[in-house]
């Protein structure tokens, strides 16, 4: 089982505290977040690159990179930030390829409900365009891109649903970080699966009750876990399988769980 654990720019300590964390559950991969703060100030900075790529070096892991995400909105229908946006997510592309990382995960974007819903192409096509180039970039680096698919939201999501997400990916010609607990608060877990294995790459766990995207360890909500993985049998052995809540104890919780069910 290829197990990993993704950061959380909410989680207390430095980088460092979190790559020593991670370095005790002995999980193989970790989803580095850019929003953390100390990331944040650095990851388009030339000498602190390097300083997070000697420190990163120091351990055992395969990285992915998780592009901005808190504030940044590729669909945004304002030009004037939608330009920073994607300039923002292709640096995060540049920087992934710096620390040798395989694989970059980026949010799709919403459309504000302030919008009539008529605008939803529009926020989808702005959307598309950015992706694209940030796909081709990412191909040029030898770094696989994947949008991730989005939780139920007040405002217009446009990664939601699994059309929605298919059609992105036929647009764009990326690959999808598929997040469990975020199918879970739009519809069944199945139906995702049906349409979409064919372009997961990279799976996000972690549990909510099908209202809101809690984050939740894995068991402490109403995801049929058991179900998911006998029906994805694949996945136990080849796709990076990384927990996403948002502590330190439920991130070691959930990893303990994985294992006891899974890794016999
Ligand atoms: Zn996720």
């Amino acid at each position: 089982m290829i197990l990993g654990v993704a950061d959380y720019p909410g989680l207390e300590g430095s980088f460092e505290d979190f790559l020593n964390f991670a370095s005790k559950l002995k999980v193989r991969v970790l989803e580095l977040k850019l929003d953390r703060l100390e990331l944040l100030l650095s990851f388009s900075k030339t000498d602190k690159i390097l300083k997070l790529k000697n420190l990163s070096n120091s351990y055992d892991f395969k990285y992915f990179v998780h592009a901005p995400n808190v504030d940044t909105n590729l669909a945004s229908v304002n030009p004037l930030i939608r330009r920073v946006f994607k300039k923002t997510i292709l640096k995060a592309v540049i920087f992934a390829a710096e620390l040798d990382a395989g694989l970059l995960v980026s949010h799709v974007g919403r459309l504000s409900r302030d919008y009539p819903r008529k605008l939803v192409r529009k926020a989808m096509k702005n959307s598309t365009d950015s992706l694209r180039e940030i796909n081709q970039l990412s191909s040029d680096l030898g770094i696989i891109f994947t949008i991730e698919n989005d939780h139920k939201s007040n405002d217009y999501v446009l990664a939601g649903y699994p059309e929605q997400i298919n059609f992105l990916i036929e647009n764009v010609g990326c690959k999808l970080t598929f997040d469990i607990g975020h199918a879970n608060t739009i519809g069944k877990i199945e139906d995702f699966t049906k349409l979409l294995d064919k372009f997961i790459v990279n799976v996000h766990l972690h549990d909510n009750n099908g209202k809101e995207d809690e984050h939740l360890p894995i068991g402490k909500g109403s995801i049929d876990f058991m179900e998911v993985f006998k029906r994805m049998k694949d996945w136990r052995s080849e796709k990076p399988l990384i927990i996403e809540c948002h502590s330190f104890a439920g991130l070691k919780k959930s990893i303990d769980f994985m294992r006891q069910e899974f890794l016999r």
